[in-house]
């Protein structure tokens, strides 16, 4: 008899995704958990919204994730899901912010987890484009054809979006022709996850959090999952006492049973300067 690794050990977990995302849970779900990580047929993801704005995105990131999961689970038939959301969100003038939304559905225990992660986006994000060699100077930028970038035009015919252009010759040809017409061109980066290395490099990470967040049972109950689930901030001024905003533990819960272990971070007073009453 062979010792199972995980709950998980083989099983089939179905990433509501048509963008290859199964590729990048793949790897760790099988080597920490014995899973095998699928995609499922004819899932239409864009129905939920598109990084083009063909489809304008309704829910909230968490929502169409989990909306997302839930179909994906009843098209492959089996109980457990992933799915994924990004979204980037410009910070006026201070460039953009990439956040990943990662979530888990276990129906069979009633369990779901969720591990994001927020960091800067160092790619220019695109705009207007003027001429072809604007075009091929952000081509350049953005490091295409390897991440892939959307064209949308203005013209008479109301607004026109081409992707997944494979070359920079095929580019340069559909912007010249766009700005033949007189319309408006814009250039922006393709946040697929297939055509964006940056980005699935990300959600891979949080792939590898989720798959060693369930091999974590939790302690009480030994269901898995176990893990971070919140900061406890107020860590205590040095001048005054009063309690900050700076995060004093870390807080692992599980997702079926509510037990929650404390860890406390070390630190035990904070400088003035995070104190709203000392430096308001
Ligand atoms: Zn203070
Ligand atoms: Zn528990």
């Amino acid at each position: 008899m062979t010792a199972r690794r995980s709950p998980y050990d083989g099983s089939a977990i179905v990433f509501a995704t048509m963008h290859d995302k199964q590729r990048l849970a793949d790897d760790s779900f099988a080597e920490l958990l014995g899973a095998t990580v699928v995609a499922p047929e004819h899932l239409d993801t864009d129905q939920f919204g598109t990084f083009a704005g063909d489809i304008p995105r309704t829910l909230s990131p968490y929502h169409a994730a989990l909306v997302k999961a839930r179909l994906a689970m009843q098209i492959a038939g089996v109980p457990f899901a992933l799915a994924s959301e990004g979204s980037f969100t410009s910070m006026l003038g201070l460039g953009v912010e990439n956040t990943e939304l990662l979530l888990f559905i276990d129906s069979e225990r009633g369990l779901e987890l969720v591990e994001s992660s927020t960091m800067d986006w160092p790619l220019p994000a695109g705009g207007p484009i003027h001429s072809v060699a604007e075009a091929v100077a952000f081509a350049a930028a953005v490091g295409f054809p390897a991440q892939g970038l959307t064209l949308r035009a203005v013209g008479d015919d109301g607004l026109a979006i081409v992707k997944d252009i494979p070359t920079l010759g095929e580019l340069t040809g559909h912007v010249e022709r766009a700005l033949g017409e007189g319309g408006a061109v814009t250039l922006i980066a393709d946040y697929r996850a297939h055509r964006s290395p940056l980005r699935a490099h990300r959600i891979r990470a949080l792939c590898e959090r989720m798959a060693l967040r369930l091999a974590t049972p939790c302690p009480r109950c030994a269901s898995p999952g176990f893990g971070r689930v919140a900061p406890e901030r107020g860590v205590p001024c040095a001048q005054c006492g009063r309690a900050t905003d700076l995060i004093a533990a870390d807080i692992d819960g599980c997702g079926v049973c509510g037990h929650q272990v404390r860890r406390p971070r070390a630190v035990s007073v904070a400088d003035p300067g995070y104190c709203d009453h000392c430096n308001p």
